[in-house]
């Protein structure tokens, strides 16, 4: 099914890393707090612990710019949450382990491989580099609702194969989709169906801003929501619906066109956006025939490490409609430098 040597080594360890996130959803799902107050579960351990493997294995020349550290899980957790996550991934790594027991021999999960994995490639300057985001949208998780394990690698800064398993996205025969851009084509298959072939996929072409669908983070916290209402007002869209979505669902969206467009005003003045947050998700909107920009209409820098520090906000659209949001928010909100974002 899959063509490229990242496919085929990352596609089954996000299916590995969404069954992990789903069995702790369904049965453990107390979170921590890191030093900075974000929550964090086991999921998020375990998922990026078995992606960090993955790469490791296959790719040990390459640096990883990941969201989770070794040092927060010793700290965060509590003794129990970590062998919860020893638990989690010596789970996640069955079915590997019958194909390649020699290497799950050589190397048995205990709190030590876990740290090892967490921080593997990081802080290493290659040419190669993987944004890792193992449980974007903690708190839709949390809240049962959507959340997304995301990967991208980035070539000398540019991202050229994304990868992201979505659990909770729906679809006529249930749940869990899995997109990925592959050779510039971006692709649809089911999360749980390793037979199915994938889809290629490609964004709504429709232009009406009054007509368009468009997203939002859930979370208060995370999006200013208020500016969000300016924009759309300033784009003469009062009537247009409003979806909230956690995670990187939102640019899977985006991409597939069950909506036109996901925009994104940070509440906290000052505040860049992260790179594990937006590289996989802005690769696959592009491939699909989008457009992602900051809201100054500047192409997002993913050269400069764990922080978009040259971008301000997000704006990911279908194409149709990015030069009227950009105009919208130019209307809505102050320019950049001049009272905050
Ligand atoms: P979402 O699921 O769209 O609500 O976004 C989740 C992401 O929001 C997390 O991965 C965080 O990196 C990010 N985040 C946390 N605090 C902020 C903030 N103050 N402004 C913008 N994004 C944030
Ligand atoms: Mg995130």
């Amino acid at each position: 099914m899959a063509d490229s040597p990242e496919a085929r080594v990352l596609l089954p360890a996000l299916r590995a890393a969404a069954r992990l996130a789903r069995r702790v959803q369904q049965t453990l799902v107390t979170p921590a707090h890191k030093a900075g107050q974000e929550p964090v579960t086991v999921a998020d351990y375990g998922s990026q612990a078995l992606l960090c493997r993955a790469i490791q294995q296959h790719f040990p020349q390459d640096a990883v710019i990941a969201e989770e550290r070794a040092s927060d899980f010793l700290s965060a957790l509590p003794p129990e949450g970590r062998q919860q996550v020893v638990r989690a991934v010596t789970q996640g790594l069955v079915p590997a382990a019958t194909q390649r027991l020699a290497d799950a021999l050589a190397r048995p999960v205990d709190e030590e491989a876990v740290c090892a994995w967490l921080d593997f490639g990081r802080d290493r300057q290659a040419p190669r580099a993987w944004a890792i985001d193992p449980l974007d949208g903690t708190l839709g998780f949390l809240a049962g609702r959507r959340y997304t394990v995301a990967v991208a690698l980035l070539l000398e800064g540019a991202p050229v194969f994304c990868a992201m398993a979505c659990p909770a996205y729906p679809h006529p025969g249930g749940q869990g989709l899995l997109f990925y851009v592959e050779a510039g084509r971006a692709l649809m298959c089911p999360l749980e169906d390793e037979s199915a072939a994938p889809t290629p996929i490609h964004v709504s072409a429709a232009d009406d801003p009054a007509q368009a669908r468009a997203l939002e983070s859930v979370e208060a916290v995370h999006t200013d929501h208020a500016a969000f209402q300016r924009i759309r007002a300033a784009l003469g869209a009062d009537e247009q619906q409003v979806i909230r979505m956690d995670g990187q669902d939102k640019y899977a969206a985006v991409a597939c066109g069950d909506a036109e467009y996901y925009l994104r005003v940070s509440p906290t003045p000052g505040r860049r956006e992260k790179l594990w947050d937006h590289a996989a998700g802005a690769l696959l909107v592009t491939a699909a025939g989008g457009r992602v920009t900051d809201l100054d209409g500047r192409p997002l820098d993913f050269s400069a490490g764990a922080t978009l520090a040259r971008n301000r906000g997000i704006i990911a659209s279908n194409g149709a409609l990015h030069e009227p949001l950009l105009a919208a928010v130019r209307h809505a909100l102050p320019p950049l430098g001049a009272g905050g974002i």
